[in-house]
This record gives C-alpha cells, sequence and structure tokens, in this order.
C-alpha cells in the first residue's frame, strides 16, 4: 500500500496552569467571523474552557470531529479530588450539546489550528498563562487509509446536514484564506 507523510499537530494542554481567563475563545472566534475579527462570540470558539470556580476547575478543550451519534458510555473523571462531569474532556461535536456547533447555522466545528495565520494558532499566542504548548512532527501512513477516513467524515456531513450547507460551508471557508 503506498505510504504518504502527514504532518501531524498538537497542541499540549497544561490545564494546570489554566485560569479560565477564556482569552482563547475570544481570538478563536475572532479569527473564524467573516470577515476576519468582525465579531466576537464565544459560543462560536472551537476552543472551550469549562470552568467551574466553587471546584477550580479550569479545562480548556478544542473542539475535535464531528460524530452523527451519542455515545452509549459516559465517564466521570476524578484528578486530584476535583470532579469533572461527563462530557467535560469530549472534543466531539455531537447531537447531546451545543458545544462546538456554530451558532447560526448549527454546523459543528473543528479547531483548524488557524490555518491561514501565519504565526500559528492564535490560542497559543495569546494564552499568557502558557497553557497551550504548539507541536509539530511527521508520521508515516497509508495513503488509501487517509482517504478514506476523509471520505467517512463528508459522508457523514452530508448526511446530517445536506449536501447544500456543506458545499455553502466549504466555499466562505474558502474565501477566508
Ligand atoms: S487563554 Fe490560557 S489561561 Fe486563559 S482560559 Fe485559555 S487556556 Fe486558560
Ligand atoms: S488553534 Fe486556532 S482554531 Fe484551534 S482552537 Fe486555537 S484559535 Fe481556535
Amino acid at each position: 500500500m503506498a505510504k504518504t507523510t502527514k504532518k501531524i499537530k498538537t497542541i499540549k494542554v497544561n490545564a494546570d496552569k489554566c485560569n479560565g481567563c477564556r482569552t482563547c475563545e475570544i481570538v478563536c472566534s475572532g479569527f473564524h467571523s467573516e470577515p476576519k475579527y468582525s465579531a466576537i462570540n464565544p459560543a462560536a470558539s472551537r476552543i472551550h474552557v469549562t470552568t467551574h470556580r466553587l471546584k477550580n476547575i479550569w479545562l480548556p478543550v478544542f473542539a475535535g470531529e464531528y460524530t452523527p451519534a451519542e455515545c452509549n458510555g459516559r465517564d466521570k473523571y476524578i484528578i486530584d479530588g476535583k470532579e469533572y462531569d461527563e462530557c467535560s474532556f469530549c472534543r466531539a461535536a455531537c447531537p447531546s450539546r451545543d458545544l462546538f456547533k456554530e451558532p447560526d447555522s448549527g454546523l459543528p466545528l473543528k479547531c483548524d489550528m488557524c490555518e491561514g495565520n501565519e504565526t500559528g494558532p492564535l490560542c497559543v499566542e495569546w494564552c499568557l498563562n502558557d497553557v497551550l504548548v504548539y507541536e509539530e512532527r511527521e508520521e508515516e501512513v497509508d495513503e488509501e487509509i487517509m482517504m478514506n477516513e476523509m471520505e467517512v467524515g463528508l459522508d457523514a456531513l452530508i448526511t446530517k446536514y445536506g449536501l447544500d450547507r456543506i458545499e455553502t460551508a466549504v466555499s466562505r471557508m474558502s474565501k477566508r484564506s
């Protein structure tokens, strides 16, 4: 099977340093507004910070893949005596919550690492507490498997939202870069 090189981009999260200021949500929503920086709306951000002052919980989570189905089993986590809600660590845009969905259209949002921004991910740049650390590495993957993964994701989106809405969203995104 043909191999190809895939660039893996990650953001490491040191939640212990987070103070819940939510600057990351503000810059993310501003960068992705249309036109750029025309609006600030944390509900449209691709990073969400769970804030629970009484429990001293501050947890940034990035928007990941869209999933058309709710999961069956959910887990509670207790870390250092702090209890996190069932969906706190989940990155999926799924039917069970409004998180990681564009407020106007309802279309799922996914962190794109601020594609097109010359200085890289803006949430990393603007987090003054060094909670977020950007990392890059290369991995060799099977070309066919990579294409299959992309097709499965696209099919699920088209089934749920219809081809017209997906085309409109893609055309809007392509004008941003
Ligand atoms: S900008 Fe940094 S410190 Fe502020 S909420 Fe986001 S991750 Fe936490
Ligand atoms: S890397 Fe960019 S798109 Fe992803 S959460 Fe941070 S600001 Fe938003």
